[in-house]
């Protein structure tokens, strides 16, 4: 997993480090079980974020939360749902590999403001968030953790407006960056997504047990389909969507041009996202196939079989498959039970940390040659140790396949790629990256070839890890 601590300057003096956000939002009203639907929701989309977890309820115009470090599953008891009472919720996954994980940090954050408590969950990364910081702790705004979305709360505490929307059109020009949030008050639900849009955030309507119908706002579709609700259509980029105590829906975009330019992030399409869900309106296993047939026309090469590095390279790997017409098979095993712990052996047993994960099968290996497909290569560490263990495993040849152009750049906008300097073809050639890692033949697919599969449309997409093309740029990012 890759390092998610970015040290960014501070006053201009001390180097803080602040987590990135790769969360998952999810959001419900209406529904007799809110607290139960948003757990099973958050369940879904666990792989969004393993550092923390928490659901914030509306009970007669008072929240109810329970938050908590680690797995969902492990976060929550039945006695903890049966707490979070009410007919809305909302609820939060946060990621981070690395650094100190702080419970402050964990979302849905709460407070208390004039026009009475709200609750706040974001998926995404500000990137102006340290100006914004500074700013507003010079005038006396006290910091309970280090996470960006807590300047939101802060922006809309120093509005005296009595109607959260208004404090919304406030304070929503101010922030720069990426942000797909959903807010809780009193007695509404309020979704809204940056005007680029670089983060998904979808909107559904799920049948409750009495019979009515509830609002339901999620990252990632594949939440939608575990509750039994119906995905409508994505909040778009700049809308501003809520649902009041009536049950009536309303939305405005905060200004016309929201509506032109988006920057929907590639890289969910390429890894993050679940394959089982609709992301930016499309199939993201359809996607991922498509990436994997486009690389078998790109780089073809003369092989025995076909294998997946799982289990994100799955789709590419099948798409590769069936386009080159080689066999698929599961040359690697993957043990799902790891969890974010474990006791690190002695080091005489090499390669443990890749090993514990993936087990390479000699029985189907054994004196073929191995095209091993993979959704993308970041920093070499991990490719390299699985390339070692498929030889040891007795393949013949290794040819590696990636699904997606070579990482060259950071994301500032909720995707933790690492720094710059870690990412191995920001300063390599592709047969130096080869040698490194310790392939026969190594190949990525084309940048146009990843847009030909999402879509064709590159205008609609961000993609500045791939291609250095940042829509939103702070100066100070330049230097990572
Ligand atoms: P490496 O060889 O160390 O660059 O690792 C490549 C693997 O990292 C691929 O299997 C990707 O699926 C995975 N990967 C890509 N991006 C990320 C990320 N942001 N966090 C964790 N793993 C990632």
């Amino acid at each position: 997993m890759m390092n998610c601590c970015r040290p960014m300057k501070l006053d201009g003096s001390k180097t803080l480090k602040t987590w990135t956000e790769e969360c998952a939002v999810f959001g419900i009203w209406g529904d007799p079980e809110a607290a139960q639907m948003t757990y099973l929701a958050l369940y879904a989309q666990q792989h969004r974020g393993q550092e923390s977890s928490g659901i914030v309820s509306l009970y007669e115009g008072q929240h109810f939360h329970h938050r908590g470090m680690g797995l969902v599953g492990e976060v929550f008891s039945p006695a903890d749902l049966d707490r979070l009472k009410g007919e809305a919720a909302i609820g939060h996954n946060r990621y981070s590999t690395t650094g100190q994980p702080l419970l402050a940090n964990a979302q849905p954050l709460t407070a208390h403001l004039l026009n009475g408590p709200v609750a706040l969950a974001h998926n995404g990364n500000l990137i102006n968030a340290e100006k914004l910081r500074v700013q507003l702790k010079k005038e006396g705004a006290i910091f309970q953790g280090t996470n960006d979305t807590e300047i939101l709360v802060h922006l809309l505490a120093r509005n005296s407006e009595a109607n959260i929307l208004s404090c919304l059109k406030q304070a929503l020009p101010l922030l720069k960056g990426a942000y797909s949030m959903v807010l809780l008050t009193h007695d509404q639900l309020i979704a809204f997504r940056d005007p680029l849009g670089f983060r998904p955030l979808s909107l559904g309507y799920r049948k409750t047990s009495d019979g009515r119908k509830a609002v339901v706002i999620s990252s990632e579709t594949c939440a939608f389909d575990l509750i039994g609700a119906e995905y409508v259509r994505d909040i778009e980029p700049g809308e501003i969507f809520c649902v009041n105590q009536s049950g009536e829906s309303s939305s405005f975009f905060l200004s016309e041009d929201d509506k032109k330019q988006t920057a929907f992030c590639v890289f969910e399409h390429v890894y993050f996202s679940r394959p089982d869900s609709l992301v930016f309106g499309r199939s993201v296993y359809e996607s991922r196939k498509k990436m994997g047939r486009q690389l078998a026309r790109e780089a073809p090469v003369d092989a025995d079989l076909v294998i997946p590095i799982p289990d994100s390279g799955v789709p590419a790997a099948l798409g590769y498959s069936e386009e080159s017409g080689l066999p698929f098979d599961l040359g690697i095993i993957r043990n799902h039970y790891i969890g974010r712990t474990f006791i690190q052996p002695s080091q005489s047993i090499r390669s443990f940390g890749v090993k514990i994960k993936h087990n390479p099968q000699s029985h189907i290996l054994k004196d073929k040659r191995v095209v091993a497909v993979d959704d993308s290569l970041v920093r070499g560490t991990t490719s390299k140790k699985i390339i070692q263990l498929l030889r040891q495993a007795g393949a013949k040849e290794v040819h590696f396949r990636i699904a997606a152009p070579p990482t060259t750049g950071p994301c500032y906008y909720g995707v933790d790629t690492s720094r710059r300097s870690k990412l191995i073809a920001a300063e390599r050639s592709v047969e130096e990256i080869r040698k490194y890692v310790g392939a026969d033949t190594l190949a990525y697919l084309s940048l146009e070839g990843l847009f030909a599969a999402v879509n064709g449309d590159a205008q609609q997409y961000c993609a500045a890890c791939f291609d250095g093309h940042y829509k939103l740029l702070e100066e100070e990012e330049t230097s990572l």
